[in-house]
């Protein structure tokens, strides 16, 4: 049978988005995905392409005209799906915060679920973030498909989900009729 959280785990797909930065962090994230560091080995491509990604890459401290296209992207990502801001000024804002046109950081537009702080962060700090976000993809994983097991359980009778069975399951309250 076709197990998607297998390959997911196996081949998880990256989108990278410069919100605003430097560009110093976007080199290292190359960097880090070149022969060198090779953080192909772990199954990783990076895409261009929302709609197919697992773990969404960001760098910079989120420009008022980049904001939309910030949330807009997330979004667009399939669940489950980890968030990844690279660099302090993805973290805070960095060298950028309290600037006029900075809304410093991602996490005030999205949720987070690994900073790597450094100005600029290395390769290697890169490839151990993205190992944690693959250790949270496969938590997220798990969780989705302990509710959707749940939901395929529930009985529906004249189309309407029959919650209290769900409920029985989840919390293991047994009532005596
Ligand atoms: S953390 Fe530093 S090097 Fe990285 S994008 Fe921000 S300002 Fe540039």
């Amino acid at each position: 049978m076709f197990d998607l959280k297998k390959y997911r785990k196996k081949s998880p797909w990256i989108l990278h988005y410069n919100a605003g930065s430097c560009n110093g962090c976007d080199i290292e994230i190359l960097a880090s995905l070149a022969p060198k560091y090779d953080l192909e080995r772990f199954g990783v491509i990076n895409t261009g392409n929302p709609k197919q990604s697992d773990i969404f890459l960001v760098t910079g401290p989120v420009t008022y005209r980049s904001r939309e296209r910030l949330v807009e992207l997330y979004t667009q990502m399939p669940e489950p799906k980890v968030v990844i801001a690279v660099g302090s000024c993805t973290c805070t804002g960095g060298v950028f915060r309290d600037m006029y046109n900075v809304e410093d950081g991602i996490d005030r537009y999205i949720p987070v679920d690994v900073y790597i702080a450094g100005c600029a962060v290395s390769p290697e700090l890169i490839i151990d973030g993205v190992v944690k976000a693959l250790e949270i993809l496969e938590k997220k994983s798990k969780e989705m498909e302990k509710a959707l097991k749940l939901f395929k359980e529930a009985t529906s009778e004249n189309g309407v989900i029959n919650r209290r069975n769900v409920a029985l399951k989840v919390g293991e309250v047994h009532e005596e009729n």
